[in-house]
C-alpha cells in the first residue's frame, strides 16, 4: 500500500515537474522575444523613454544629440547602407528596427542633411559627412537616428 501511494507521488511529482517545465520555457520564450524587440544593450541606453547619453558619430565623435533629447522608437523602416557599390539604380538598404526621434531639427547638437529623395532626407554627420545615420521625415519633419549607426557615450 505504502508502495502504491509512493508510486503515485512520484507520478504527480513528475507531473509537477512537467508543468514547471513547461512554464519556465514559456518564461524564456517571453524573454526571448523580449530581447528581440528590445535588445538588454538596448534598454540601457533609454531612460525614461529617452536617450540616456550622448549620441556622437561613430567615425570622427561629433556630437549628435544631447542626452534626454530623443524619443525612442521600436519600429521596422529602411535605410540606405552606408557603402554603396556605384552605378545602381536604387540604393541597397536595410531594415533597422531602433530609433531616436526628434521632433524639431533644431534640437541636433550637429547634423547633416543629405539632398531630397522623394519625401525624405537622410541625415549625415555634420563634421564627416558619414552617413545616413537616420532619416528626416519632409512632411512630418520629424527626424530619425538609428541606434545603429550612431554611438552612445
Ligand atoms: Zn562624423
Amino acid at each position: 500500500m505504502k508502495l502504491k501511494i509512493g508510486k503515485k507521488d512520484n507520478y504527480l511529482r513528475r507531473e509537477d515537474r512537467d508543468h514547471y517545465r513547461h512554464d519556465l520555457l514559456k518564461e524564456r520564450q517571453g524573454a526571448l522575444s523580449f530581447f528581440l524587440l528590445t535588445g538588454m544593450e538596448t534598454n540601457s541606453l533609454i531612460s525614461e523613454g529617452q536617450n540616456r547619453c550622448v549620441i556622437a558619430c561613430v567615425h570622427c565623435d561629433s556630437r549628435v544629440l544631447s542626452p534626454q533629447s530623443a524619443t525612442f522608437l521600436s519600429q521596422a523602416h529602411p535605410l540606405p547602407t552606408p557603402t554603396q557599390p556605384k552605378d545602381q539604380p536604387s540604393p541597397n538598404t536595410e531594415d533597422l528596427g531602433e530609433w531616436w526621434v526628434v521632433d524639431d531639427m533644431f534640437t541636433f547638437d550637429n547634423i547633416g542633411f543629405s539632398h531630397t529623395v522623394g519625401n525624405t532626407k537622410y541625415l549625415v554627420c555634420a563634421d564627416c559627412e558619414r552617413g545616413p545615420v537616420g532619416w528626416h521625415d519632409n512632411n512630418t519633419r520629424k527626424s530619425y537616428v538609428a541606434l545603429a549607426r550612431v554611438k552612445h557615450t
